[in-house]
């Protein structure tokens, strides 16, 4: 039998992604797929997954005798033949309309053969990976369970535990082909912004500007909202926190007050203050850091730790970068060094960041090197009952600000024209682009572009500062007028 046509019926392990994101993505899927182009982060994400199927391949080719199958009917053969090893195996079975291309299978020593795939993430509990090795299970036919390579360099076994979940996704599957309406389905602004089908989606939940594309309203919160019969964001602004029933995620009466006023922001473009913000004292110093999630030798690797300090120039920009992985211990400890020369220089210093995830990387890193304990660790993070130097400013915005925006990270605050209104130079740039340039660093031989795809990634993190300050202002701004108001 060859790989044919007629086979893109069958359901694949590799549906499972979209079925875990989304049901109307898998449905789009099967009956009306667009083509697109993966963006350069999903490319570098694709790329690096095969880099690490490589290495497991050439591990496996140090101890046993490895066979690429090249066809469903070769890979009988070679399993019949019981080789060691089959790469890139071609599985099929009719019946259940399963069809699935484990990157190994393995002979176990009772004879049958373990499907085995190599995955990038780290964690072998994610429903896709769940979904996908329990399928090559159902191929390979046997109770043996499939192995997973995990990007930490870990083996975990699926077996029968996965199976009621991989049940769950052959019926739905089968069932949204035959469905020849699109699955009603809610708005996500962090699932639906990097979706092929946004275009497609989009102008729909705006058409009936569902209440799902407000911020903080979840898609069961939507879901059962349209139950009492409140569907639109202007329905949800036109109505008073007591008549509005607890549903998930909105039982408490602030919470509702929270939701109408989003509503209401989003409908006027209104700015809302539910309370008196009040900023630390000090000398403020911003503070962004640039990781990489591919790094090879550890979770993730820092490989720029940028820093504003007061006047909040462009020559005030200061920063630790490092070249790469081997650098990482050293490019901690001269971070440490420079937070030392500020706590001195700029006392009482403030160290201003937006979201956790600074002080999360902090706290892995000391975690990392064995320096729970050192003193500046210590210092940074507050620990013995001492306040922290360290400030997330999105947590004034999260705990007193309702905003006309649908997500509330820095780039959506800053950029707009009616809030912070600060532009990035390179309109391209964002956490992803940096992550990808950086990969391109590493894989530069020239020096000239290594320096350029540098500089190139210094002043997106300079720009990330100077948000972070210019947000400050703002809300300094906002605050006084809201006082003297
Ligand atoms: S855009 Fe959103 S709703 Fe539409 S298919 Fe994608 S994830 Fe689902």
């Amino acid at each position: 039998m060859k790989d044919s046509k007629s086979n893109s019926k069958l359901i694949k392990p590799s549906d499972a992604t979209a079925w875990v994101s989304c049901i109307r993505r898998a449905w789009l899927d099967l009956h009306q797929a667009t083509y697109y182009e993966p963006d350069p982060f999903s490319q570098l994400l694709f790329d690096a997954g095969l880099q690490h199927e490589q290495r497991i391949l050439t591990q496996l080719q140090s101890r046993h005798d490895v066979y690429q199958a090249t066809s469903f009917e070769h890979t009988q053969i070679l399993m019949d033949e019981g080789v060691p090893v089959i790469y890139q195996a071609r599985l099929i079975n009719h019946e259940v309309g399963l069809l699935g291309f484990p990157d190994f299978l393995i002979r176990h020593e009772n004879g049958q053969y373990q499907a085995a795939d190599a995955k990038l993430t780290q964690n072998e509990n994610k429903k896709a990976v769940q979904i996908q090795l329990g399928l090559y299970r159902r191929l390979v036919d046997n109770n043996l369970p499939a192995i997973v390579f995990l990007g930490d360099g870990r083996m975990a076994s699926l077996g029968e535990e996965v199976d009621a979940l991989v049940d769950a996704f052959i019926d739905s599957m089968h069932q949204l082909r035959e469905q020849s309406k699109q699955p009603e389905v809610r708005y996500s602004h962090s699932r639906c912004r990097i979706c092929p089908y946004f275009a497609h989606c989009r102008s729909q939940f705006d058409a009936k500007a569902d209440i799902s594309l407000l911020y903080g309203v979840h898609g069961r919160t939507a879901a059962r909202l349209a139950l009492a019969g409140i569907r639109t964001i202007p329905q949800l602004a036109s109505l008073n926190a007591e008549n509005i029933p607890d549903v998930p995620h909105l039982a408490s009466l602030k919470k509702k007050q929270r939701a109408i006023l989003q509503a209401r922001s989003i409908l006027n473009d209104e700015t809302f203050q539910l309370k008196t913000i009040t900023l630390p004292d000090g000398n403020w110093v911003h503070f962004d850091i640039e990781d990489n999630p591919l790094a090879a030798t550890c979770d993730r690797h820092v490989y720029l730790w940028g820093l504003l300090t007061p006047p909040y120039t462009q020559h005030d920009f200061d920063y630790v970068w490092t070249d790469d992985e081997t650098q990482d211990y050293r490019g901690w400890c001269t971070f440490l060094e420079k937070i030392e020369h500020y706590r001195t220089r700029y006392s009482p210093v403030i160290f201003a960041h937006y979201s956790n995830h600074e002080r999360a990387t902090i706290k892995k890193y000391a975690e990392r090197y064995h320096m729970s304990g050192h003193n500046t660790v210590q210092w940074l993070l507050g620990q013995d009952g001492e306040v922290s130097p360290l400030f997330d400013l999105q947590k004034p915005v999260l705990d007193s600000l309702v905003l006309p925006l649908q997500g509330y990270g820095l780039k959506d605050i800053c950029k707009h024209p009616k809030l912070v209104n600060f532009q990035w130079v390179n309109e391209e740039s964002g956490s992803q682009w940096s992550v990808v340039q950086f990969n391109r660093f590493l894989q530069a031989t020239d020096s000239r572009v290594k320096q350029r795809l540098k500089t190139e990634i210094l002043a997106y993190n300079c720009d990330d500062v100077m948000a972070t300050r210019r947000l400050e202002l703002w809300i300094r701004d906002l605050s006084s007028k809201g006082d003297s108001g």
